[in-house]
């Protein structure tokens, strides 16, 4: 900083001029938890299982880096005679997950089995043992224990 800013406090009026900006911009936040934004397309929360769409190939849990996925299956004739593998078990225990999407990626159904991208983050909770590890049924159908609220688009 040369003399003549010290001086005449220059770097005080930097401040003050972003500050002014901000001042009259309208203001950026939602009244959480009754609003809430939409996140990113990129965004990893919750996770979903398509029960019917999984093929029980165990790629998504051999591919866990943690192993945090567990799915046992056993094979049942179908009305055509044929085997079919149906699942028994389909865990997840989301305490430990790190949402690195891997499992998402391994998956090689089209579209997916299992996949992080639904948006939903509502996972709070005071049971953390009992409410984040995933059965078959809290990856399916998990939608009651989400919170209805109005979602807001960024920038409305
Ligand atoms: S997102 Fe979680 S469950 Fe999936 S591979 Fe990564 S750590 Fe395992
Ligand atoms: S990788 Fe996909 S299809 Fe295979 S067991 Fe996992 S969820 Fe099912």
């Amino acid at each position: 900083m040369s003399f003549w800013d010290s001086i005449l406090l220059l770097d005080i009026f930097t401040g003050l001029r972003t500050t002014a900006k901000h001042l009259f911009r309208k203001a950026d936040t939602v009244e959480y938890p009754e609003q809430a934004r939409v996140p990113s397309d990129r965004f990893r929360g919750m996770f979903r299982l398509d029960e019917e769409r999984c093929i029980k190939c165990t790629l998504c849990a051999i591919e866990c880096p943690i192993n945090i996925i567990f799915i046992d299956w056993h094979n049942e004739k179908n009305e055509l005679g044929k085997n079919e593998k149906v699942l028994d078990r389909f865990d997840l225990d989301l305490k430990r997950c790190m949402f690195c999407g891997l499992c998402e990626d391994a998956c090689p159904t089209n579209p997916k089995s299992i996949w992080l991208k639904t948006k939903t983050y509502e996972l709070g909770t005071y049971e953390r043992d009992d409410a984040l590890y995933l059965d078959i049924r809290k990856l399916t159908k998990w939608d009651h224990n989400v919170k209805p609220f109005t979602i807001v688009e960024k920038g409305e």
